[in-house]
């Protein structure tokens, strides 16, 4: 199954595209965690990445669309993905199409997670993620046992840089601007299936899992 995620930052996506992507059994493909590991490396595209992803814009379309095209020829994304947080503007999905078509693929579904701007801010400002495995916590809606501490592989949390309260409000500026008009796009194409992404992590996930069940997934 070929799925993409899309809502706004801090909807949920790194969060359920873990538990989507296993039951899927498909690799799930974070363009944010690919620019943050490129990031945490110092490669050119990380230094590169690294100014848009401070000041809350996204990195230029070129660019991302370059990195995607190379990460999908990879031989585990072959019989399906799961892509959270790309495509996030037209031409990155008029791209992510014609990428697909050329291998004579589609996408199958495209997930939004509808949730409001207060609840995005009150997600976005306790979010932790961890060093060693990627985990993502929130301080309040989803603590660890031991502050600071990822109880999966002991590794220590962080703040993400771009999580401050001036980079969140820009994000959701470039989001309603940039990354909503794929709900038409893709509703449009008749791909689009959205779910209420407030409550539990847990009853989001079954909401999810239910919506790709009634569409074959
Ligand atoms: P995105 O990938 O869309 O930016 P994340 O998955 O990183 O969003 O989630 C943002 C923050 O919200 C994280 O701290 C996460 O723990 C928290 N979170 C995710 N889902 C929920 C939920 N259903 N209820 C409360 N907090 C949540
Ligand atoms: P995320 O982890 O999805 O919140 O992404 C973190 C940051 O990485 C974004 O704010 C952007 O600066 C950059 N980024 C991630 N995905 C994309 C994309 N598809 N297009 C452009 N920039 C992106």
């Amino acid at each position: 199954m070929r799925l993409v995620l899309v809502g706004p930052p801090g909807a949920g996506k790194g969060t359920q595209a873990e538990f989507i992507a296993a039951h899927l059994v498909v690799p799930k493909i974070s363009t944010g965690d690919i620019f943050r590991a490129n990031v945490a490396q110092g490669t050119p595209l990380g230094i590169e990445a690294k100014r848009f992803m401070d000041a809350g814009q996204l990195v230029p379309d070129e660019v991302t669309i370059n990195m995607v095209r190379e990460r999908l020829a990879e031989p585990d994304a072959a019989d399906g993905f799961l892509l959270d947080g790309f495509p996030r503007t037209t031409p990155q999905a008029v791209a992510l199409d014609k990428l697909l078509a050329d291998l004579g693929d589609g996408l199958d579904l495209v997930l939004e997670l509808v949730v409001d701007d207060d609840e995005v801010i009150r997600r976005l400002s306790g979010r932790r993620t961890c060093h060693g495995c990627g985990k993502i916590w929130h301080v309040e809606f989803d603590p660890p046992l031991h502050d600071g501490v990822c109880d999966r592989c002991g590794g220590a949390l962080f703040q993400r840089d771009d999580d401050k309260p001036e980079t969140i409000a820009e994000r959701l500026r470039v989001y309603a601007r940039d990354t909503a008009p794929l709900v038409d796009y893709y509703g449009a194409q008749g791909k689009l299936v959205g779910i209420d992404a407030t409550g539990p992590v847990e009853d989001v996930t079954v909401r999810a899992i239910d919506a790709l069940r009634s569409y074959g997934g």
